[in-house]
């Protein structure tokens, strides 16, 4: 049965967290936000999830669209995140095909460059390696000949060849609705234009947020664990400690390693009830809710 993900059932979602027992409340409805909800509503949590404006309105629908394993952070020497980016992306793929598209990408080297051919050669081989060797297609190295008849705009110039590898890329925007729409469907309550306007706390705590339907102007208390997923696009009242971030800083974060935690268990009372999700470490929520 199709859930309610609509305009006409927005309301109804933002009466019932207010109403009903709510565990987690998640602030923020960009990639995040939304891929949170619909991991803990999968995991049997009663989640609500607020948006103040439109799902996915802000940096999730304006990223460079790219699903990729990292290449730059091998040379960076961070395998692990390779490693977990590359799994994520053969997921992605697989689960989502219709909004991920495998992407062609030709890596020229030129005679003198910082990255010589051997290195980038041991680099393609650590990279499909990462991949268990699962990614779309394994890397080929391409003699200049066959580049400049591939890329003929390239110069030609000290071209000693280029490597030619496969990563992904998404219509991100769509792919915030698609994991938002999964969320409802898992049964997580989910409101656009509802803004998380200040944090409730007693005993030094955090204990839920008031939320502004900013289509009418009334204001619901939805009690649960907090979650803010919202980025640097906005604070919660006076309790928005992390709501601004540089943007280079914000761009980076999105490639930054989410540890996993054990699977978290529905219902759990759990003494820390609000998590701040500033650098997109998702698996700091996991480990709060487990
Ligand atoms: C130029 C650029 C290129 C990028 N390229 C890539 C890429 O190729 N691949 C990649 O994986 N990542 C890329 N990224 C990073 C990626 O876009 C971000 O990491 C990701 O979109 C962050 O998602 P988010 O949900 O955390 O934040 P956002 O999408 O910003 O979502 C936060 C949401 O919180 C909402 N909000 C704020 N305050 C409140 C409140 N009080 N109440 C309710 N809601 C609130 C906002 O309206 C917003 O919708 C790029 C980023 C940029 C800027």
């Amino acid at each position: 049965m199709e859930a309610p993900f609509s305009q006409t059932t927005r309301a109804a979602a933002l009466a019932a967290m207010s109403t009903e027992p709510v565990d987690l409340l998640v602030l923020g409805g960009g990639i995040t936000g939304a891929g949170i909800a619909r991991d803990a509503a999968l995991r049997g949590i009663r989640t609500a999830l607020v948006e103040k404006g439109d799902f996915g309105g802000e940096t999730s629908s304006r990223s460079s669209r790219l699903i990729h394993g990292g290449l730059r952070y091998l040379e960076q020497g961070n395998i692990g995140l390779v490693f977990e980016a590359s799994h994520e992306r053969r997921v992605l793929l697989r689960i989502a095909p219709h909004l991920v598209h495998p992407l062609p990408f030709l890596f020229p080297v030129y005679r003198g460059a910082r990255v010589p051919a051997w290195k980038l050669e041991i680099g393609m081989w650590l990279y499909d390696a990462l991949s268990s060797f699962g990614n779309v297609h394994m890397h080929r190295w391409l003699g200049r000949k066959r580049v400049a008849r591939l890329e003929p705009r390239l110069r030609a110039k000290g071209l000693r060849g280029a490597a030619l590898y496969y990563d992904a890329q998404a219509d991100d925007a769509r792919l915030v609705l698609a994991t938002m729409r999964s969320a409802a469907q898992a049964g997580a309550l989910v409101a656009n234009y509802a803004e998380a306007t200040s944090l409730l706390k007693s005993d030094g705590r955090v204990r839920g947020a008031a939320v502004r339907d900013t289509l009418n102007d009334r204001t619901y208390t939805v009690r649960a664990l907090v979650v803010r997923t919202t980025s640097t696009h906005g604070s919660v009242g006076r309790c928005g400690t992390a709501a601004r971030r540089p943007a280079r800083a914000a761009v980076a974060a999105a490639h930054e390693r989410r540890p996993r935690g054990g699977p978290a268990r529905a219902h759990r009372p759990h003494p820390r009830r609000h998590v701040d999700v500033p650098d997109r470490r998702a698996g700091d929520v996991r480990a709060a809710l487990g």
